[in-house]
């Protein structure tokens, strides 16, 4: 697919890029050429190649139209994306104090523009969410360049190190490095009537609600670790479930509940993967623990779709993402080709049924895996 950014006015900006496609060039086939191969000399040449491009598209850069110094005010603030938004509301009115330098690409840093930018400032404030991207290329360039200009930011406590920044949260940081009143007024929440504090919670009704509880009452008075993964089901930490004792990120359940039973073999150790995180990243972790016959009992929660991102079709539901009919690929039938011999399908709201299964692979050893399957029903 071939496209390139142009310039069209949308309804509610003044005008933005926005992809136009073009009719793709006809396929030629994949031309053989040995460039397509990684080796160590090609990689040392293509290394080369990179660090020569870097100052070229900082000059380009430099020059590029989203790239912008507005103002001659005597306070620089250098900022990008949404944080220019919250800076921009914070000034809004006081415009003639402060220059502002937009940086639309961080990197390769435009280096000569922002020189310009520094030069014409008596002090630079780094308005960034995240990391110190952009207050670090500025630091490292004044260094470079023998500026001496004072630079304020996430490094010297000037900007919050963590969270998300607001127009109103830039408006306290000017009032507190410059003594600038504040202009933008926060409700006053004390007037407001208390609320009841709302957790997040798995829905009511939710098909992993009664897997969680078969779980819980088939362990009830035994030493067992529940460890979670991501997706709507970390939501099973909450009380009264309680199920989920560790999260840490996609398949990560899987390879905590195997390295536990290193820890502690007294312990009964679980892993909860849903069916999308199965196939994005539980595989590989389910091969190492059969491979290093780890002690583990894997539960997947299959209710046939990707709940939490947005309903997006996975090799286990039996559609592409194109819409198109597709054989599924059965989660059963990869662990069993895996390797696993204890592979058991129940109904979660069959929950007498899903109680004997758990206590069944709890009584086993090695790695066994109970696929909780109910898909979740249209609403
Ligand atoms: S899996 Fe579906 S029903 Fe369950 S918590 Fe997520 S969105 Fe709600």
């Amino acid at each position: 697919m071939i496209f390139r950014a142009t310039t069209r006015v949308c309804h509610s900006c003044a005008s933005i890029d926005v992809p136009v496609f073009k009719s793709p060039a006809p396929a030629e086939g994949f031309v053989k050429d040995s460039r397509w191969v990684i080796f160590p000399r090609l990689s040392f040449e293509s290394k080369k190649r990179l660090e020569a491009r870097e100052p070229k598209l900082a000059e380009l850069f430099a020059a590029y139209k989203r790239n912008t110094v507005t103002g001659h005010g005597r306070i620089g603030i250098a900022c990008g994306g949404v944080s220019y938004a919250y800076v921009m509301e914070a000034i809004a009115g006081r415009e003639e104090e402060f220059t502002v330098f937009k940086v639309a690409t961080p990197y390769p840093f435009p280096t000569k523009l922002a020189a310009e930018f520094l030069d014409g400032v008596e002090t630079c404030l780094v308005i960034e969410e995240l990391d110190s991207v952009l207050e670090d290329a500025l630091t490292y360039m004044k260094g470079n360049l023998e500026i001496r200009k004072e630079i304020k930011g996430k490094r010297d406590g000037s900007v919050p190190c963590a969270g998300e920044l607001s127009a109103e949260i830039v408006d306290g940081i000017l009032e507190k490095l410059f003594g600038m009143p504040r202009r933008i007024q926060t409700p006053a929440f004390d007037d407001m009537p208390s609320i009841p504090v709302r957790p997040p919670v798995l829905c009511a009704g939710c098909p992993h609600r009664a897997s969680f509880y078969a779980v819980k009452k088939a362990m009830a008075g035994k030493k067992a670790v529940f460890c979670g993964d991501i997706g709507c089901y970390t939501l099973g930490n909450a009380a009264p479930l309680d199920m989920v004792d560790t999260c840490l990120c996609m398949g990560a359940g899987i390879t905590i509940a195997q390295g536990l039973n290193h820890a502690d073999k007294a312990s009964v150790n679980f892993a909860f993967v849903g069916d999308s995180t199965f196939f994005a990243s539980g595989i590989t972790g389910v091969v190492n623990a059969v491979y290093n016959q780890a002690d583990m009992i894997l539960i997947v929660l299959d209710n046939s779709t990707t709940a939490m991102t947005g309903h997006q079709p996975h090799p286990g539901i039996g559609r592409t993402m194109m819409g198109e009919v597709s054989a599924a690929v059965s989660i059963e039938n990869v662990l069993k080709g895996i390797g696993l011999e204890f592979v058991r399908t129940v109904d979660p709201l069959d929950y007498t049924k899903s109680v004997e299964v758990i206590k069944e692979a709890a009584a086993l050893k090695g790695v066994r895996a109970v696929i909780s399957n109910r898909p979740v029903s249209p609403s």
